[in-house]
């Protein structure tokens, strides 16, 4: 049998592994996350995998099929967190799917193709500042010359992988080839309100919402708010109310588009000064690239008119960008299924947030299953699911193993 009540345990265990006492904090390649790796490890070998720590920290567990050496189905997540963090983000997908293996060692199954399971090393990017370092590197889309990049006490990320016993020259192995995989599936907490909105357990997402990212500065004209008459003012921070609320209609004008401001600086930042410059940032994300970038474009259209009517000047420089990493159909369809198995009601929905399989999309397709959690509230303590949800969510990724059959391309 499946036992979610040993899951919720496993989360629980893992989540004492924190850099601050009484909260959960685990970045990439630090002692905690040592600790979380071999205790992942110790669980996949117990499940009947074999089980190591790659050249970039994964943790990744292999169960082989009907012989040694087919591809494998990869499922995964992560087990590194922002700060503050909390017990499931990640760490559920990697604690069901040991699990589902181990009901499968049990029962002495094999299926007709190896399952792997991995644990992410860096998928959050608090420590480095740069995202799915885990993934990529199975991916083989990692850029070496992001080995170079620091953390906050100038350690690089190919020093830290020394420091930790990895060997950097070895990373080349980690990168796993097309045929390699025959998908891959990810179980995760939802993240958001939508499944418990509609008293729904589990939800299959159809994509990984892209995201545009912007820097706008306006700049006004500083000025003593005493002496300059309304009619003769700059006030930079004035229009960017206005652009904020810009942001806000254009992303209110489709439900599936978001957009948010999410900083904002006026300067010089007095109580008796017309701002006379403000920076702030603009995130829109869709599940549509054609429906992001028609959006960021209606934004910044909104946000330079805005500006030339209050006699202001712009910058607006994009930050990053990502496209839709969309699920695979026949995934979807496999997935649809699994749930059904499980005895609960399918709904689709989008992913708003990002997640390691739009690094593995590179390689393999990719599916995803989401697990209501409760408020929709993640990366913070508060963060949860209950027993009942975790135990029907390893149900259903159960299924989706038992009842997986690749689709030729
Ligand atoms: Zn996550």
């Amino acid at each position: 049998m499946l036992s979610a009540e040993r899951i919720m345990q496993r989360c629980e265990a893992l989540a004492r592994h924190s850099e601050l006492p009484g909260g959960l904090t685990r970045v990439f390649l630090s002692p905690e996350s040592r600790a979380a790796g071999e205790a992942v490890l110790g669980w996949m070998r117990e499940a009947g995998m074999q089980a190591k720590l790659d050249a970039m920290g994964n943790a990744v567990g292999r169960y082989e099929g009907e012989r040694a050496g087919l591809p494998c189905l990869m499922l995964g997540s992560h087990l590194d967190t922002v700060r503050d963090a909390g017990r499931y983000d990640g760490m559920l997908g990697v604690v069901s799917a040991i699990e589902c293996v181990d009901f499968l060692n049990r029962k002495n199954k094999r299926l007709p193709f190896a399952v792997e399971v991995v644990g992410f090393g860096d998928e959050e990017g608090v420590r480095f500042g740069t995202t799915l370092l885990g993934s990529r590197a199975v991916a083989g889309t990692l850029d070496p010359a992001v080995l170079k990049t620091k953390d906050g006490k100038g350690i690089s990320i190919e020093q830290a992988l020394r420091d930790f016993g990895l060997d950097p020259d070895e990373l080349i192995k980690v990168k796993r080839k097309k045929g390699d995989l025959l998908a891959y599936a990810e179980l995760h907490i939802e993240q958001g309100p939508v499944l418990e909105a509609e008293g729904l357990a589990l939800g299959v997402v159809t994509a990984i919402n892209g995201f545009s990212r912007l820097r706008v500065t306006l700049t006004g004209t500083a000025g003593h708010a005493g002496t300059v008459p309304m009619r003769l003012r700059r006030d930079a921070l004035a229009a960017a109310a206005e652009c904020v609320l810009a942001v806000e209609r254009t992303a209110q004008a489709d439900p599936e588009l978001v957009g948010t401001v999410g900083r904002i600086e006026a300067k010089p930042g007095a109580i008796n000064v017309i701002p006379g410059a403000v920076e702030f940032t603009v995130d829109v994300r869709a599940p549509r690239d054609e429906l992001r970038e028609k959006a960021v474009a209606s934004v910044i259209d909104a946000i330079e008119a805005i500006a030339r009517a209050r006699a202001l000047t712009t910058k607006i420089e994009n930050l990053q960008s990502s496209g839709v990493a969309a699920c695979a159909p026949w995934l979807m369809a496999q997935m649809d299924r699994a749930v059904a198995a499980a005895g609960l009601k399918v709904r689709r929905l989008p992913s708003g947030a990002g997640h390691d399989g739009m690094a593995i999309q590179a390689i393999a397709d990719i599916a995803m299953l989401f697990v209501r959690c409760k408020g929709g509230v993640s990366h913070n303590p508060a963060e949860a699911i209950s027993q009942d949800d975790a135990g029907v969510g390893a149900r259903a990724l159960l299924h989706f193993i038992e009842g997986f059959h690749a689709v030729s391309a």
